[in-house]
C-alpha cells in the first residue's frame, strides 16, 4: 500500500504526519511550525492565504480571513445556533448548505477546509521531497454522517485519497497506548480544543482498543473563554463591541494572554491605537481568567458523568485519564479532571499534537507500517426501524462497537400487501415518532397472505460511521440499498437532548410500549377469535361460546380504557379462554384434510 499521512483537521490549528521507520513525526513548515493555524484568508486583491500568514491577517481583515470553519462542516442553515455566528466573517444559511460569504463571493465550509488541506499537504511534500495522496483524517467522535462526509470530501478536493475517517480521542488513545499494548487498562480521553469538547472511555486489551462509550458537545471549547475574556477586557469600553476590527486585534492578544497564563500568573495586554484613537492596556492574572474560564469548563462535567454511566464505570475503574487539546494546558482545567476523575491525569503527551500522531498511527496500521493494533469505535445513538403500532425496533443500540452489522427478519401487517416502507430512524424513545427519521425507501414484493412475506432488513455501519441499509425480500431475493451518507444533519446538543429526553420520558415511553404492544396483540387476537367461531361455530358448547364472548367483551372494553395493565390481563384471559378452541381448529383442520 502506499504511504498514507495521517492529519487532525482542527478548529484552530491543523497538524499533518507520517511513519517514518516505525516512528510517528509531525511535519513541520517552511518556518519550522508544526501547528497551521486552521485558517484561510480571501482578499479581493490576491489569491487565498492559509495558515500562519491567514492568521496575520485576521486582525486587519476580520471580514475576509475565515477561521473556525469546522463548526459549519456539513451543517445546514437551521442547523446553526446564535452563537454559531458569532465569527468576524459574514455566514450565509440560507442555502441548503451553511456558506461562508466573502466579498460577494460563496464558500462552502468543505471548500475552506479543502485549502487548509492543501497547504499541509504542500507543507508535507516540501518536507519528504515527494508527492503525498493517501490520508486518514480525524473528526470528532460525535461528528454525524453528514460533517464525516463533508469532511471526506474536503480531502478529496485538496486531492486526497481519503483512506479512513478516525475519531479524534480514538486517535489519540492510539498515541498513547502503542508502547503499553499488553496492559488491560480502561482510559478516559479529556479532549477539549478550541471549538470542540470529546470525552471517551476507552479499553485497550491485547493490542485492541475498544470505546465504551462517547460523549461530547462540539461548541464547547477554548474559543468561549476566548470570547468570555474579551468580553471581560472590553468591559469599560462600550465603543469597542461595534468595532470587528478592535475586536479581532483584541481576540489575537487576548488569546496570546491567556496562554501566558498557562505558565505564568499574570499577562499584561497593550495595543497602542487598537481603534485608531485608544491606546488599550490591561492586566490579567491567572485567578481572573480561571474565573472567567470556569463555566465554560464546568459544562464538561455532564458530559464526563455521562460517559461513565454509559460505560457503566465508576472513576475508581479507570486505569489512565489523558488529556487532549491545547486549553488542557491550563491548571485548573488539570485541576478540575482530576477532581472529576478522582485521579491526577496522565500529561506526558503533548495535548496539541497527541491526535495528530494517532493519526499519523493510524495511516500507519493501514498503509502496512505498523501492524497488530484494531480500532474500533462506537456509535453515539441507537438505529433502528419503525414497526407495527409507530414502535421504534432498535436493529443497531447505542453504544455499538463499529463497524458492525445486524440485521432482522420482518414481516407483512396485511393480506396482499405488495410493499414495505423501510423508514430508518435514529434516537434512544421507544415511539417511532420520537426518535430522528434518518431516510425512508420502500421495497416491493409479491402479494402474499399477511405475515407470509419476510424482509431482511439489515444495517451496516462501516468504520467511518456511514449506515448503509439493506431491504432484501427473502422469497425473490429483490433487494434494496440505501447509504445513508448526508441524512442526518444533527447538532451535538440535539444528540444530548435525545439522551436526556429518552432518560426522561422513559416511564411514559415505556408506558406507551407496553400499551401499544398489548393493543397491537389485542387486534390480532380479536381477528383470529372471530374468524375462529365462524368455523367451528357449531361445534362449539354454549358455555365455552359464552365464556369466549365474555372475554372478547372484556377485551373490547379494556381497549377503551387505554390502561394497559388491563388489557394485558384481558388479552391473557381470552387466550387461555381460547385453548380449547385453538386445539379444535387444529384437529378439524386434520380432519379435512383427512387424517385421522
Ligand atoms: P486545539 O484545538 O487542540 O489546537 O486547541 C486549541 C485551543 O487551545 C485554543 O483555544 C487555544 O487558545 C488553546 N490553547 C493552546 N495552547 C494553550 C495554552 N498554553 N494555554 C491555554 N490554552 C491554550
Amino acid at each position: 500500500m502506499d504511504e498514507i499521512v495521517g492529519i487532525d483537521l482542527g478548529t484552530t490549528n491543523s497538524l499533518i504526519g507520517i511513519m517514518d521507520a516505525g516512528f510517528p513525526i509531525l511535519l513541520a513548515d517552511a518556518d519550522g511550525a508544526r501547528l497551521t493555524p486552521s485558517v484561510v484568508a480571501l482578499p479581493e486583491d490576491g489569491p487565498p492565504l492559509v495558515g500562519s500568514p491567514a492568521q496575520r491577517m485576521r486582525a486587519l481583515r476580520p471580514r475576509e480571513t475565515i477561521y473556525s470553519i469546522k463548526r459549519f462542516m456539513g451543517l445546514r442553515g437551521d442547523d446553526l445556533r446564535d452563537e454559531d455566528m458569532d465569527v468576524s466573517y459574514e455566514i450565509d444559511r440560507s442555502g441548503a448548505q451553511v456558506s461562508a460569504r466573502v466579498n460577494g463571493q460563496r464558500y462552502s465550509p468543505e471548500e475552506i477546509s479543502a485549502l487548509i488541506l492543501g497547504k499541509l499537504k504542500a507543507n508535507a511534500e516540501a518536507a519528504l521531497g515527494h508527492a503525498v495522496s493517501h490520508a486518514v483524517i480525524t473528526v470528532p467522535a460525535y461528528f454525524n454522517d453528514a460533517q464525516r462526509s463533508a469532511t471526506k470530501r474536503a480531502g478529496e478536493l485538496a486531492g486526497f485519497a481519503v483512506e479512513r475517517i478516525v475519531n479524534e480521542p480514538t486517535a489519540a488513545a492510539l498515541a498513547y497506548g502503542l508502547d503499553k499494548l499488553s496492559t488491560r487498562a480502561k482510559i478516559a480521553v479529556y479532549d477539549l480544543g478550541g471549538g470542540t469538547f470529546d470525552i471517551s472511555i476507552l479499553e485497550l486489551n491485547n493490542a485492541v482498543f475498544e470505546v465504551l462509550a462517547t460523549n461530547g458537545n462540539t461548541h464547547l471549547g477554548g474559543d468561549d473563554i476566548d470570547t468570555a475574556l474579551i468580553r471581560h477586557l472590553i468591559q469599560n469600553h462600550d465603543h469597542l463591541a461595534a468595532n470587528p476590527e478592535a475586536i479581532s486585534r483584541l481576540r489575537e492578544a487576548a488569546i496570546a494572554a491567556k496562554h501566558k497564563l498557562s505558565s505564568e500568573e499574570f499577562a499584561t495586554i497593550e495595543i497602542p491605537f487598537l481603534d485608531g484613537e485608544t491606546n488599550f492596556s490591561a492586566t490579567i492574572s491567572r485567578a481572573e481568567l480561571e474565573q472567567l474560564g470556569r463555566p465554560v469548563i464546568e459544562r464538561t462535567r455532564a458530559h464526563c458523568r455521562r460517559v461513565l454511566a454509559d460505560a457503566k464505570l465508576e472513576p475508581a475503574d479507570l486505569d489512565e485519564v489523558i488529556l487532549v487539546g491545547g486549553v488542557t494546558r491550563m491548571p485548573f482545567v488539570r485541576q478540575f479532571v482530576a477532581e472529576v476523575f478522582g485521579r491526577e491525569p496522565n500529561v506526558t503527551q503533548n495535548p496539541d499534537e497527541t491526535v495528530a500522531i494517532g493519526a499519523t498511527i493510524q495511516a500507519g496500521i493501514l498503509s502496512g507500517a505498523v501492524r497488530d493494533v484494531v480500532l474500533l469505535d462506537v456509535t453515539p445513538l441507537s438505529l433502528g426501524i419503525e414497526t407495527f403500532g409507530g414502535l421504534m425496533n432498535v436493529i443497531i443500540p447505542r453504544n455499538s462497537t463499529i463497524p458492525i452489522k445486524a440485521g432482522e427478519m420482518f414481516t407483512t401487517a396485511v393480506h396482499n400487501q405488495r410493499s414495505m416502507s423501510i423508514k430508518v430512524l435514529q434516537g434512544e424513545r421507544e415511539m417511532a415518532k420520537d426518535n430522528w427519521t434518518l431516510g425512508q425507501f420502500e421495497i416491493e414484493f409479491e402479494a402474499a397472505p399477511k405475515g407470509i412475506a419476510r424482509v431482511g432488513v439489515q444495517f451496516e455501519i462501516d468504520v467511518n460511521g456511514i449506515l448503509h441499509v439493506l431491504a432484501r425480500d427473502t422469497r425473490t431475493g429483490s433487494e434494496k440499498v440505501v447509504a445513508l451518507q448526508s441524512a442526518i444533519d444533527v447538532s451535538d446538543e440535539a444528540v444530548e437532548a435525545m439522551i436526556g429526553d429518552s432518560l426522561e420520558h422513559a416511564f411514559t415511553d415505556m408506558a406507551e410500549r407496553v400499551w401499544t404492544e398489548a393493543e397491537l396483540k389485542s387486534n390480532e387476537m380479536l381477528a383470529a377469535v372471530d374468524a375462529a367461531l365462524l368455523l367451528v361455530n357449531e361445534d362449539l358448547e354454549p358455555a365455552m361460546r359464552d365464556t369466549i364472548l365474555q372475554r372478547v367483551s372484556d377485551v373490547r372494553a379494556a381497549l377503551r380504557s387505554r390502561e394497559a395493565k388491563r388489557l394485558k390481563d384481558a388479552n391473557d384471559a381470552l387466550d387461555r379462554a381460547t385453548e380449547t378452541l385453538a386445539a379444535r381448529i387444529v384437529a378439524k383442520a386434520l380432519e379435512s384434510a383427512g387424517t385421522p
